[in-house]
C-alpha cells in the first residue's frame, strides 16, 4: 500500500512531528497539501513524504491507517531547495518544522489555510487578423497582436468602440486568467550616471568571482551603493537568472522599486507585508511561474520560489526589521546565505552602518569587505551637537533648543526641506497623577499607556488596546493629569505653533495605517508640498531627497538609557542613518542632534561620520562585558495566563540547566505581563555556540515531552532584549 507522511499545524497540540495516512488510488506528491482526517474533524496537512509499504510494515503500525480525505494542489508549493531550507530552520532555530514551512508561503497557500478562491481577471487576447478592417480597429489589433494579451480594462481604455468590435469580429477573445498572468517584458536600461570610480571599483571586486561569495558593502550613506546594485543586477538578469533586493521596512519598497523600474522596467514582483493575501498570493504566483525575474521586497520576500537565483542584495543589513519576532525567529541575512550557497548566488550585504557582527566577520575575512567611504557629491554634511540639559538652563525650550528653531527658520526662507526624527522608542506621552504620582498602565500589559491627542484615547503600543482618558485618577481620585514626554502628534503641534506657514507632513504608525500611505506621505515630500516631514525612526532610513538639506533629531540619545546591550549600537546606526538624508543633493547639509550625554563615543562617532572609531569602542565594550559577537545569546520566553504555569515550566528548565557547564544563565526574570500574558525571560550566554544549541534543544524537547502548559518560545540570537 502507498503512505503518505503529513505534517499537520494543532492549535492545541504543539506537533512537530508526521502523520501518517493511506494514499492509494490518489496522485501524491511530496509538497502538495491535502486534507486528511484528524481525531474527529478534517484538517489541512502537508505531505512530507510518499512511500511503498508491505503487508509486513502495514501491520507493524499497530494501527488502522486511515486514508487521506483529498488532494488540493497538483504540483508541489515547496521544492526540495526549500524542504532543505526548512530542515535547516528547524534544527538551526530550534522550531517546528511545520512553523518553518509555514513562514515561507503567503497566506493563501499556508498548510492550515484552506485554499480560499484565487481572483481572476477578464484579458483580451489576441486571436487573427482579417482584411477590411478600420483603421482604428487594424492599430488596436496591432498593438495587442505584440503583446498577446492586454488586462480588458486597460485595452478598453485605450480602445473602446474599435475593442469590442474587434472581439465580436473574432480577431480577439475575452478570456479569465489569474491576475498574476500578465507581465510586461522586461527592459534593461544602462545606468543613467557615469559611475564614479569608487562604484567602479566596487563592482569590479564583486564581479570578479563567478560564484557563491558573501560580500559586505560598507558604503557611506549616498557613496552610491544601490546604482551598484543595479549594475549587479542587470549583469545577473542578462544571464537569464533571478534578482532579489530586500529592503528592511516597508516605507523603503517603494523608493527601491521606483528605481529598480526606472532600470527594468515594469516586469518585477513586490512582496512586502501591506499586501493582502491575494496581491500577495499573485506575486508569489508571478515568481513561481517565471513571469519575473526581479523581486523587490521586505524580510519575508526572501523566501519567494526562486529556482535559478543569481543575485541576493539585503540593504541596510543591520537593521533590526530583518528578524523575524515570531516563531522561528530567522533572520534573513542567514536565509539569503542559505539560498545563496544553494544557488551559487552571490549576496550582497549592504550598510552604511554595518552591524557589529557583520563588520567583525568581514574582518576576519568570512565575507568578502567592500568599502565605498566617499559620498556621491563629496560633501557629508555638517553635524552640529546641542547639550539639552544647557539648553534648558538658558531658558530655551526643552523640545526644540534654540539652535534647531533657528535652523529650521533658515531652511523655510530657503525653500529647502527639513526632517524632523522623533526617536520615540522609550519616549512617548504618558499620562501621570499630578498629586499621587500614578502612571496609567495598559490593564494586560505592563506597559504605560501612550496618548494619542488626535482622538482623545490612550494606546497600549505594544497590545493596541484603547480607552478614553479616565476623569479620575483610579489610585488617589485626583483629576488632574500631567502629559509626560512627547509623541510625534505633539511635536508636530509643536512645531505648527513656531512656525504657522510651515507645511508638516507626519510618518508614524498613526499616519501609516492605511493602504499606500508611506508611498503616499513620501510622494507628497518629494513634490514638495510639505516643509517638514516628521516622524519616527521610520523616516531616518534609507530616504533620498535631494532638497533636504536639514536633519533634526530631538532627542538623540533616548535609546541609550535602555538597558539592552545594544543600545550602544542602534543609537549610532539612527543617529548616521538619519544624518544621511541630509545633504544628498547640489546643496550642502546639516544634521542637529540634541541629546543630554553629547560625549557618549555613539553620538560622538556619528557626529564624525567614523564608523571604525564607534567599531573598536563598541567591541572593546562588548569583550569587556562579555557580549555578542565575543558569546553567544539564547534567549527563552516562556508566557502563559496562569503564573503558576509559568513558574513551572521555568523551574523545570532550570532543574535541567543547573546540572549543566560552559555558560552562564541570566535570569530568570521578574514576571511581566504583555497581552494578559505573565511572561518571563532566561537568557544563556556562552562561547560555544554548538553547545548552547544543542542544550536549548534539549530543554525544548524536555519541555514538550513533559506537556508543560506555558509556551516557549526560542530565539538563538536575540538582537533585541525588551
Ligand atoms: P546610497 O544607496 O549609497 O545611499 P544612492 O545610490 O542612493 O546612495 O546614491 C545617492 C545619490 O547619488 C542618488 O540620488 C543617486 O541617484 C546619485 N548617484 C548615484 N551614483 C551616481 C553617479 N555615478 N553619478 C551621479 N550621481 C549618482
Ligand atoms: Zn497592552
Ligand atoms: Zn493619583
Amino acid at each position: 500500500m502507498k503512505i503518505a507522511h503529513v505534517f499537520v499545524e494543532h492549535p492545541i497540540y504543539h506537533l512537530d512531528h508526521t502523520f501518517t495516512y493511506a494514499c492509494d488510488g490518489f496522485d501524491l506528491q511530496r509538497g502538495v497539501r491535502v486534507e486528511v482526517p484528524f481525531g474527529r474533524t478534517h484538517i489541512i496537512g502537508f505531505v512530507s513524504e510518499v512511500k511503498e509499504i508491505s503487508e509486513e510494515e502495514k501491520k507493524s503500525y499497530g494501527f488502522e491507517i486511515k486514508s487521506i480525505d483529498s488532494v488540493i494542489d497538483e504540483e508541489p508549493l515547496i521544492n526540495e531547495e526549500l524542504f532543505t531550507l526548512a530542515d535547516w530552520m528547524a534544527d538551526t532555530y530550534v522550531a517546528p518544522k511545520i512553523s518553518c514551512i509555514q513562514c515561507m508561503l503567503p497566506a493563501k497557500l499556508k498548510p492550515k489555510s484552506t485554499h480560499g478562491t484565487i481572483k481572476m481577471e477578464a484579458f483580451v487576447q489576441y486571436v487573427k487578423d482579417i482584411n477590411n478592417l478600420t483603421i482604428k480597429q487594424k492599430t488596436a489589433l496591432e498593438d495587442l497582436k505584440a503583446v498577446k494579451l492586454m488586462p480588458r480594462a486597460a485595452f478598453y481604455q485605450k480602445y473602446k468602440t474599435p475593442g469590442k468590435k474587434l472581439i465580436a469580429l473574432g480577431c480577439a477573445k475575452i478570456i479569465e486568467k489569474e491576475a498574476s498572468a500578465f507581465v510586461n517584458e522586461i527592459q534593461v536600461q544602462e545606468s543613467e550616471f557615469t559611475l564614479s570610480t569608487q562604484q567602479i571599483q566596487a563592482l569590479h571586486e564583486i564581479r570578479k568571482s563567478k560564484h557563491h561569495e558573501v560580500f559586505l558593502l560598507h558604503g557611506a550613506t549616498g557613496s552610491g551603493k544601490t546604482e551598484v546594485f543595479l549594475q549587479l543586477a542587470s549583469d545577473t538578469i542578462k544571464q537569464g537568472k533571478q534578482v532579489v533586493f530586500l529592503v528592511p521596512e516597508i516605507s523603503l519598497t517603494p523608493l527601491m522599486v521606483n528605481r529598480v523600474k526606472r532600470r527594468f522596467g515594469n516586469a518585477l514582483a513586490i512582496y512586502h507585508s501591506g499586501l493582502n493575501a491575494q496581491e500577495k498570493y499573485e506575486q508569489y504566483q508571478l515568481v513561481k511561474h517565471h513571469k519575473v525575474q526581479i523581486v523587490v521586497g521586505t524580510r519575508s520576500a526572501v523566501f519567494m520560489p526562486f529556482d535559478d537565483l543569481g543575485l541576493i542584495i539585503m540593504d541596510e543589513e543591520h537593521d533590526t526589521s530583518y528578524k523575524q519576532d515570531r516563531m522561528p525567529r530567522y533572520h534573513s541575512r542567514d536565509i539569503a546565505i542559505e539560498r545563496g550557497k544553494y544557488h551559487d548566488a552571490k549576496v550582497v550585504l549592504a550598510s552604511a552602518t554595518p552591524c557589529l557582527e557583520s563588520y567583525a566577520r568581514a574582518l576576519k575575512k568570512v565575507y568578502h569587505l567592500v568599502e565605498m567611504p566617499q559620498r556621491i557629491n563629496e560633501s557629508f554634511p555638517e553635524v552640529k551637537l546641542v547639550e539639552m540639559r544647557q539648553a534648558i538652563k538658558n531658558g530655551e525650550d526643552a523640545t526644540l533648543s534654540n539652535t534647531m528653531l533657528d535652523a529650521i527658520y533658515e531652511r523655510l526662507q530657503r525653500k529647502e526641506q527639513v526632517i524632523l526624527l522623533l526617536n520615540r522608542r522609550g519616549y512617548t506621552p504618558i499620562l501621570r497623577c499630578i498629586s499621587c504620582g500614578h502612571v496609567i498602565q495598559c490593564p494586560h500589559c505592563d506597559v504605560a499607556m501612550s496618548y494619542h491627542k488626535q482622538d482623545k484615547q490612550l494606546k497600549c503600543h505594544t497590545c493596541g488596546y484603547q480607552m478614553p482618558v479616565p476623569t479620575h485618577c483610579p489610585s488617589c481620585g485626583s483629576s488632574t493629569w500631567r502629559y509626560l514626554g512627547m509623541g510625534t502628534q505633539k511635536l508636530e503641534e509643536l512645531v505648527q505653533v513656531k512656525f504657522p506657514q510651515a507645511k508638516i507632513l507626519r510618518m508614524d504608525a498613526d499616519t501609516t495605517g492605511k493602504k499606500n500611505a508611506h508611498e503616499d506621505i513620501l510622494q507628497a515630500f518629494a513634490n514638495h508640498e510639505a516643509d517638514i516631514l516628521l516622524g519616527t525612526q521610520m523616516i531616518a532610513k534609507g530616504l533620498d531627497f535631494e532638497d533636504v538639506t536639514l536633519v533634526g533629531i530631538v532627542n538623540g540619545d533616548a535609546m541609550l538609557a535602555r538597558s539592552d546591550y545594544r543600545s550602544a549600537e542602534l543609537t549610532y546606526d539612527l543617529l548616521e542613518q538619519a544624518s544621511g538624508r541630509s545633504g544628498r543633493g547640489d546643496k550642502r547639509g546639516e544634521v542637529i542632534i540634541q541629546a543630554y550625554d553629547i560625549h557618549h563615543y555613539a553620538i560622538l562617532a556619528a557626529a564624525n561620520h567614523q564608523y571604525q572609531y564607534f567599531f573598536q569602542r563598541e567591541m572593546k565594550y562588548r569583550h569587556m562585558a562579555n557580549y555578542p559577537p565575543y558569546t553567544y545569546l539564547v534567549s527563552m520566553v516562556f508566557q502563559h495566563k496562569q503564573e503558576a504555569a509559568v513558574s513551572q515550566s521555568v523551574s523545570y528548565a532550570m532543574e535541567y540547566l543547573m546540572k549543566k557547564e560552559g555558560f552562564k544563565v541570566l535570569g530568570p526574570a521578574g514576571l511581566h505581563k504583555i497581552k494578559d500574558e505573565e511572561r518571563t525571560r532566561i537568557l544563556l550566554k556562552g562561547k560555544d555556540q554548538r553547545q548552547l544549541s544543542r542544550m536549548v534543544k534539549d530543554v525544548y524537547d524536555r519541555h514538550i515531552a513533559s506537556k508543560q502548559k506555558a509556551r516557549l518560545e526560542i530565539d538563538l540570537a536575540p538582537i533585541i532584549l525588551e
